[in-house]
């Protein structure tokens, strides 16, 4: 059993990847070629924005739109410390300080009620993550931004095709970033990412600095960065976005399958009644996490813990001076968390062996 089987994904679609990646070597332009326009055109239409800009990874996604909106040192970013470490790195890279608001303990995103307190006159932007594939509540959190004038990016490198009061996740706030890393909903078979706006210069700035910060050739106004999308990457992502409806559909009915299974057993994972998660995992909480991980193992089930250290308390941000104890529901999280196999073909005999050796694990 895998914890994401990309093989079998592959399947159905792979005459057409051939098919679509043979293009490619047929045209030659591995740099900026018509899959990337074809690609951004989708993916806006998708999403419901006006601009989408293919990048080279998520992380250059966050980067590049706090770079488009001019986030550097004296600024502060405020973030979330229970995240990959890509949220925070570049807000650091900028020279900008992070600043840190606890999770909500049942869906793990920011809390909103706890962010109007960290804002001061420094906050240059609000990076809230949607994660395990649901939103953060972007309604509450946009009110209090829009009160201050404070633009808000959301990271949903794990949330690409969940809604929020039925807006799609990167078309919530001022800018949207996403990542297509092969494990995510949306992942091809390398690194990229996409930057979504409907705000026309914020996509103008985008674009430039994503390319070196030219507009034209050896012209450039901006400072950039080599952030491009390959050619090679947009063709196989024009695959996969084909059958991507059907795979979240599919992801929704693994994940209310693991609730029949594990309600009552395992604290499972809690959607607001205002969302629809992807579910990029399925996170459940136990107590021993550590044991129950390596019962599960010894039975041939894969877990994975997203994560198993609050970023306030990683030696690189040492330097921020946060003490340990201060997001109690963060740290509590990286204590319990513990994700499941996850993917849309997982079979039902699958999952009701992992909710057996789940089940006998957290009894002992
Ligand atoms: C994966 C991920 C990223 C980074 O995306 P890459 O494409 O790997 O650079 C950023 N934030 C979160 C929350 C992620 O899960």
């Amino acid at each position: 059993m895998q914890f994401i089987d990309l093989k079998t994904q592959q399947q159905p679609i792979r005459e057409d990847i051939e098919r679509r990646i043979k293009a490619v070597l047929d045209h030659g332009q591995y740099i900026m070629g018509p899959e990337v326009t074809e690609l951004e055109k989708r993916l806006a239409d998708f999403v419901g924005a006006r601009h989408c800009v293919s990048v080279s990874s998520g992380t250059d996604a966050l980067l590049i739109a706090m770079m488009a909106l001019g986030v550097g040192p004296g600024d502060e970013v405020v973030t979330t410390p229970f995240t990959f470490i890509s949220t925070v790195e570049t807000i650091a890279l900028l020279g900008a300080r992070p600043v840190f608001v606890d999770i909500d303990p049942r869906t793990y995103n920011l809390d909103p009620n706890l962010l109007q307190a960290a804002l001061t006159d420094k906050t240059k932007a609000i990076m809230p993550v949607s994660l395990y594939g649901q939103c953060a509540d972007f309604q509450a959190i946009n009110a209090i931004a829009a009160k201050r004038g404070i633009p808000v990016i959301e990271d949903g490198a794990q949330s690409f095709g969940a809604t929020h009061r039925g807006e799609k996740s990167c078309h919530l706030s001022t800018i949207g970033c996403t990542s297509f890393f092969p494990s995510k909903p949306l992942g091809g078979y390398g690194d990229g990412g996409a930057c979504f706006t409907d705000d026309d210069e914020l996509a103008k700035r985008m674009q430039q600095i994503r390319v070196h910060g030219q507009d034209r050739r050896y012209n450039h106004p901006l400072i950039g960065v080599n952030g491009r999308l390959d050619t090679l990457q947009a063709a196989i992502l024009l695959s996969k976005l084909d059958v991507f409806p059907e795979e979240v559909a599919r992801r929704a009915a693994v994940a209310e399958q693991y609730r029949k299974l594990l309600d009552g057993k395992v604290v499972i994972p809690f959607v607001e009644e205002f969302n629809t998660s992807v579910y990029a995992q399925y996170t459940i909480r136990v107590d021993a996490r550590d044991e129950v991980a390596a019962a599960l193992a010894s039975q041939g089930v894969p877990t994975a813990v997203h994560y198993p250290v609050p970023l306030h308390r990683q030696p690189a941000f040492a330097s921020l001076g946060y003490p340990d104890e201060c997001f109690p529901h963060a740290e509590e999280a990286a204590r319990q968390v513990m994700s499941l196999p996850m993917h849309p073909y997982l079979a039902v005999a699958d999952q009701v062996r992992i909710a057996e050796a789940l089940k006998a694990a957290v009894a002992r």
